[in-house]
């Protein structure tokens, strides 16, 4: 029996980030004495609509049946920036994300009257990142012009297979053609271009996930995220598995991808994200860091950092709901802090995702501990084999990248 390679994709492809222990019960504010400065701030902005919902997607995202109100969910967006700001004043806006559901079924216009209120109310940084997630099935050249003029500098496509059958089988919009046709037309609008691809589909061999990757290679974006399907609970996927393929084939097909992207000068730095020289994700990078996130939108999380606590917030996740409660003043759903005790945990969960790891003092910049809080666990990690560490560095190895869970287990309370 082979190596079994089962990783949740916590970072999802559709740039939500949903910490494991969302549902955690809220805790009373913690005191940091460590926590000098915060750390950067992305900010992530949630379009919950999609043409069809996937049978795999447990992301909150709904089905467009009637006509999209895009009017009033952008004012919704900006009152809920308004009422965010008390929260993040004076906090320049490293990168910017617009994820879903498929941002890319919004006029230009939409983009460009979000982009321009985040301008208006917030010291959005000279050269900031701006990321749009486009669905094959819903974009032209019209739109990706428009999308730039905005100030869009790097799109994420949610391609997925370039294979027809496997395209049909996951219940996407796009075929095969659609498929390379919006990646070409997305690298040639922009410089920046993400392409995001699954692997252990239903009935794929290994043959054919390779095919995918070598057309991914072919196309040659400076960015690629690789994706094991998973099945999500609550989905049709879920509920009425389909044929798979087995541990052993994925794991080949796992080895198999990441050994064609490097050998085609893309870097493997974090579980599931390739990246041509200097051409990381800012905005990802931004949450495997553990830095801070404002996320506005129909259930978009957010984690922020104060001298005293370290946050959490939900928005509800309704889109009817969330403009109501926007237009109301009152966007915000829940706000908690993470207990004290479960900070090493979620900055552990973050940082080790990332192939080279962290610095040891970003611990304690990002977490306000000191290092003492988590060393026990790090001796155990490293007995294991898991993690290897020199003097400034914690990084995970081969094994602790293949048996992540395992590794983050050594952290949780
Ligand atoms: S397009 Fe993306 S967000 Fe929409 S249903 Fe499919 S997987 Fe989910």
């Amino acid at each position: 029996m082979k190596k079994v390679i089962y990783i949740k994709p916590d970072a999802n492809i559709h740039g939500v980030y949903r910490p494991i222990n969302v549902n955690a019960p809220i805790v009373g504010e913690t005191t940091l004495s460590g926590l000098k400065n915060p750390p950067p701030l992305s900010l992530y902005i949630h379009i919950p609509w999609c043409v069809k919902k996937c049978p795999y997607c447990d992301f909150n995202s709904h089905e467009s049946k009637q006509a999209i109100p895009e009017k009033r969910y952008v004012a919704a967006l900006i009152k809920d920036l308004e009422q965010s700001i008390p929260r993040v004043y004076g906090r320049k806006i490293k990168s910017v994300f617009f994820g879903g559901g498929t941002p890319s079924l919004f006029s230009a216009a939409s983009i460009d009257e979000i982009l321009s209120a985040v301008r208006m109310l917030t010291p959005l940084d000279y050269g900031a990142e701006i990321t749009l997630e486009a669905n094959p099935g819903t974009v032209d050249t019209a739109h990706f012009s428009g999308y730039k003029q905005a100030g869009v500098n790097r799109v994420s496509l949610g391609i997925q297979s370039f294979n027809a059958d496997y395209l049909k089988a996951l219940g996407r919009i796009h075929n095969d053609k659609q498929a390379i046709a919006a990646a070409e037309l997305a690298l040639k609008t922009f410089e920046r271009v993400n392409l995001d691809v699954m692997y252990a589909l239903p009935n794929q061999t290994l043959e054919h996930a390779l095919q995918d990757a070598k057309q991914a290679v072919a196309l040659n974006p400076d960015h690629l995220s690789f994706y094991h399907l998973t099945l999500e609970p609550n989905t049709p996927f879920h509920r009425t598995p389909p044929s798979l393929p087995n541990d052993d084939v994925s794991a080949d097909m796992q080895e198999q991808i990441e050994t064609l992207l490097h050998d085609n000068g893309y870097e493997h730095y974090e579980t599931s994200a390739f990246c041509k020289p200097n051409s990381h994700a800012r905005h990802n990078l931004n949450y495997w860091q553990f830095g801070d996130y404002l996320g506005i939108g129909a259930g978009a999380h957010s984690k922020l950092s104060f001298h005293d606590k370290i946050t959490r917030e939900t928005r509800h996740k309704n889109p009817k709901a969330f403009m109501e409660n926007a237009e109301a003043g009152n966007a915000t759903d829940n706000i908690w802090t993470i207990a004290q005790a479960d900070l090493g945990f979620e900055f552990m969960m973050n940082t080790l995702r990332l192939t080279n790891g962290f610095e040891k003092s970003l611990f304690q910049n990002r977490t306000g501990l000191p290092w003492d809080a988590v060393s026990m666990r790090i001796a155990k990690a490293l007995n294991k084999g898991l993690i290897t560490q020199d003097l400034q560095k914690i990084s995970p190895t081969l094994l602790g990248q293949r048996y992540l869970n395992n590794l983050l287990e050594i952290f949780l309370n």
